[in-house]
């Protein structure tokens, strides 16, 4: 909690949970990234937060920018980026967006098949692509495991047509997972990458890159390594398997840019126990997993909540949203710890809460409306 987002709560009128994000947390994010690793780019990964405000400052600071779609391209081009700061970076795209992004300048493209390089080579000539791979996740909160990439024997292929298809064969990508706790992930994907480039040099094709993806955590509840600590990992992983010809290197940070930028104000509108000698208070919120805590789903994202409370007695609590659907449960395998003091009416604020929220909040579910957020 900053001092600035503590002063803009205490001056709120309206009513109704709403995101508040400091800008000066982000400022120093982009440059922990930045002196971490100093030879690494940094392209924030637009999903993450897309707010207009995020990314003119990022772009102001020389960030680049990881995007999935036109629209995120446009946004960034309308914050005052150059689109050669933009990778393409989602490897499902329709033909006609590629044509799009092309058009608009963008020249660097995500894939991780034939089929995905094919349409590049149709409507972005000459374009720079890096295939992903497909990145084992285990340590990570978040995965994003099997939905992208390939493995890692069928990039040198997927690279080479890319090649004969007149394209740059330009690198590899992999991402080890959202909320990755351990800094030494890097390390077998990084391995498999300097194989692929052996591979290809011996084809002929020189590959310049490795996109070391996201993963970078927040905060939540439990402590996380620093900025530093990733760093040193990476760098080390590099040395071991490229030697002295470490290849050029980005970052594609979402999480860990913006996620402890952010808190949410939220309301308790209602205390209740299913029965008389219910062991565990449900204790409802006006914010669940369709206005903004969707990454609670399989409690996977743990918050910290603070309450006026803190230094009262806790007791276990269920944790739910205020929508009629049983899904919007927010934590109850494993129940939070509450303080007893807690009543209705309480403003309770969650913590860590600057990273997919405001976009994974629904248009108006049940009526309750989009999470509101107030960037500063
Ligand atoms: C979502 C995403 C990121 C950001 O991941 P974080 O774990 O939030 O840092 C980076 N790269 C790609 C390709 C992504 O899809």
């Amino acid at each position: 909690m900053t001092d600035r987002i503590h002063e803009f709560l205490r001056n709120r009128r309206e009513e109704g949970p709403c995101l508040v994000l400091d800008l000066e947390v982000v400022r120093d994010n982009y440059s922990a990234f930045a002196k971490a690793l100093p030879d690494t780019r940094v392209y924030y990964a637009v999903k993450a937060n897309p707010d207009p405000q995020i990314l003119e400052l990022l772009a102001r600071l020389g960030s680049s920018f990881d995007t999935a779609s036109v629209v995120e391209i446009e946004q960034v081009l309308a914050a005052g980026a150059s689109p050669d700061r933009i990778s393409y970076g989602n490897t499902i795209k329709k033909e006609r967006d590629i044509a799009r992004a092309y058009a608009l300048g963008v020249r660097l493209f995500a894939v991780d098949c034939e089929a995905e390089v094919e349409k590049i080579a149709r409507v972005a000539p000459g374009s720079k692509v890096f295939c992903r791979l497909l990145c084992d996740n285990n340590g990570a909160e978040w995965p994003l495991s099997r939905k992208f990439g390939c493995a890692p024997a069928m990039a040198p292929s997927v690279l080479e047509y890319a090649h004969r298809l007149g394209l740059v064969a330009y690198g590899l990508s992999f991402h080890v997972g959202s909320q990755q706790r351990n800094p030494k992930s890097w390390d077998a994907s990084l391995k498999a990458s300097a194989a692929i480039f052996r591979d290809l040099a011996e084809r002929g094709i020189t590959l310049q890159m490795v996109n070391l993806g996201g993963g970078f955590p927040t905060k939540y509840l439990k402590n996380v390594p620093a900025v530093r600590a990733y760093a040193q990992a990476i760098f080390k992983a590099l040395r071991k398997h490229f030697g002295n010809r470490i290849p050029e290197t980005i970052i594609e940070p979402g999480r860990g840019m913006v996620g402890n930028a952010g808190i949410i104000e939220a309301e308790v509108v209602l205390i209740s126990k299913k029965s008389d000698d219910d062991k565990v208070k449900w204790v409802y919120l006006d914010i669940g997993k369709f206005n903004g805590l969707t990454e609670t789903m399989d409690e996977m994202i743990r918050y910290p909540i603070r309450t006026p409370f803190d230094d009262d007695r806790l007791e276990p609590c269920v944790i739910a949203g205020p929508s009629c659907d049983s899904v919007d449960v927010l934590y109850e395998k494993e129940p939070y710890l509450l303080p007893i003091s807690l009543e209705i009416g309480t403003k309770v604020l969650i913590e860590g809460t600057g990273a997919y929220t405001t976009t994974y909040s629904s248009v108006g579910f049940n009526g309750f409306p989009p999470l509101k957020s107030y960037v500063i």
